[in-house]
């Protein structure tokens, strides 16, 4: 095994000027009769799944559906799900993903802000597929400047923003991912589809690395991290996904037990979830060779219990944002030697990443944190319609991503908290997350968030919402002994034991919520 990983760490990759369809093209060729998603009991394999998809493509085209009109997705992570993505973007749409849990109004505002032409649930899905050519329709998609994605996110002022991804972008960080992940470099096949050549990487490398490609799915579609490493990542390495309707540890547990699947996937959230199950003491999870971790930060402590848990997996985490397409650093070693567990890795191929004060200036040396700035090809060409947003974010060709960082002297980066999430007592900067990890190590806690509570003399107070591990545990002791582990001004308030901490979909926790439930 080599060191380092993935070999060509360091060097620039070549991506081919493709639409993202040439990845659906190529693996279908490539694997053909292999299953690439399986729910319940049906499965669609990877040579139906581009049949299907361009049946889906041509039934827009025959509902008149131009190159550039937004197609929305009101899905979860179902078989129609790929059909219609890969169908929508064949057919030159631009994808808007819906989150289907959304409340309506949020709905409208998406497909409002985005002018969508088309909405498509589901069941809606074998219809425009029936009665339509399997051959690829004709149109021309200029990949610089054609949206493949309009994706939709948070925002500081609560109001969602259009991210737009044209499809060089979500070609180039779905290679930038799927090549660090198995030391592979793109390629294209006769007919112009995307595969990976892996002659760089040994083959045992590359099977340790991967295994058979098993793994169950549940991060969701709509979101950054589901659309790029659940669904074309995913399908460009060849992989076979079972599909989850909803988290239950239980039956995940189980099934990962049952198809010995080797790659473990998902937000912090997830990880909990299964560690907190006693199942997981009792199944055999050596087939577990990889498990990625992104969208929110890993604690230490859950990265340590994993390892012991899944003694065969390498444990990676990767962070990123929409705004750049969805991933911009990783860890980069596979067997040993420069993993550094607790940081987010360096950055991935063709991507720089620099620390800049909060108040703006010149970048800051190694180990100062500072605002998260992001270059490289990933980037989005700017939010829909908001020209003074766009160029707020991005200053010079870097992004600044409101997250708060540090690079260590090797050019590893760590994620110390949000922006908007960090605190001000009497002027001090206070991360919650610092206090969080403190939380989560302890025996009496299961989970915990940490907010601000304002205070008209000192500006912000550190208030923790804790779901207790054990029936008797007691919100003063467990302050108590933070406290003793932290300067004075860092010091929790207030401890509040509660059954439930909101988190997203997408498997972040929804601080504003928490922040509204100490004003309410
Ligand atoms: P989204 O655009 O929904 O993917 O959210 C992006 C935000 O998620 C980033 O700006 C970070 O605040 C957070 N995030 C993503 N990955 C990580 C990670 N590995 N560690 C900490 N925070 C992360």
């Amino acid at each position: 095994m080599s060191a380092t990983w993935p070999p060509h760490l360091g060097k620039k990759l070549d991506y081919p000027e493709v639409a993202v369809g040439a990845i659906l093209a190529g693996s279908a060729r490539r694997f053909g009769d292999r299953v690439a998603f399986r729910h319940h009991d049906e499965e669609l394999s990877y040579a139906e799944l581009w049949r299907r998809a361009c049946q889906f493509a041509n039934g827009l085209v025959a509902r008149r559906v131009k190159p550039g009109d937004r197609v929305a997705l009101r899905m979860p992570n179902c078989l129609p799900f790929p059909v219609a993505y890969y169908g929508l973007l064949l057919a030159g749409a631009t994808f808007v993903p819906v989150n289907p849990l959304l409340p309506e109004p949020a709905v409208e505002a998406v497909l409002k802000d985005s002018d969508a032409v088309l909405t498509v649930t589901p069941g809606e899905v074998a219809s425009i597929c029936e009665g339509q050519p399997e051959t690829q329709p004709e149109v021309e998609i200029d990949i610089h400047s054609h949206l493949a994605h309009l994706a939709y996110t948070g925002g500081t002022t609560g109001l969602s923003k259009g991210v737009r991804l044209p499809h060089r972008n979500v070609v180039i960080n779905t290679l930038q991912f799927a090549c660090w992940q198995t030391g592979s470099v793109p390629a294209l096949d006769a007919e112009g589809g995307l595969y990976l050549d892996q002659s760089g990487a040994s083959p045992e490398e590359y099977r340790a690395r991967v295994g058979e490609g098993k793994g169950i799915n549940l991060t969701p579609w709509f979101h950054a991290m589901g659309t790029i490493a659940g669904l074309n990542v995913l399908l460009l390495v060849g992989f076979t996904a079972t599909l989850h309707d909803r988290f239950d540890p239980v039956a995940y547990l189980a099934d990962a037990e049952k198809l010995q699947v080797n790659y473990m996937g998902g937000a912090p959230a997830l990880f909990a979830g299964l560690l907190a199950c006693p199942d997981i003491h009792t199944r055999d999870l050596t087939s577990v060779l990889a498990i990625g971790s992104g969208a929110a930060p890993m604690p230490l402590e859950m990265t340590n219990a994993l390892q012991k848990i899944m003694p065969n997996a390498v444990i990676s985490e990767g962070y990123g944002l929409t705004e750049v397409t969805m991933g911009a650093t990783g860890s980069p070693t596979f067997a040993s030697g420069l993993r550094k567990v607790g940081t987010v890795g360096v950055p991935v191929f063709d991507t720089e990443v620099k620390i800049v004060p909060l108040d703006g200036g010149d970048p800051l040396p190694a180990g100062e944190p500072g605002e998260v700035c992001i270059r490289g090809p990933q980037i989005m060409l700017g939010y829909h319609n908001r020209p003074e947003e766009t160029a707020e974010a991005i200053v010079d060709g870097w992004l600044h991503t409101g997250d708060i960082g540090i690079l260590d002297e090797d050019g590893y980066l760590s994620i110390v908290d949000r922006k908007k999430d960090m605190l001000l007592y009497k002027g001090y900067n206070v991360y919650p997350r610092e206090l969080e990890e403190l939380l989560i190590a302890h025996p009496a806690v299961a989970m915990a968030a940490v907010v601000g509570r304002k205070d008209t003399e000192v500006g912000e107070l550190p208030v923790a919402f804790v779901i207790p591990a054990k029936p008797d545990a007691s919100a003063e002791q467990i302050m108590a002994d933070i406290n003793d582990q932290v300067v004075p001004y860092k010091r929790l308030r207030e401890v509040i034991l509660t059954d439930q901490i909101p988190i997203s979909a997408a498997g972040k926790i929804l601080k504003r919520e928490l922040r509204d439930r100490l004003t309410s």
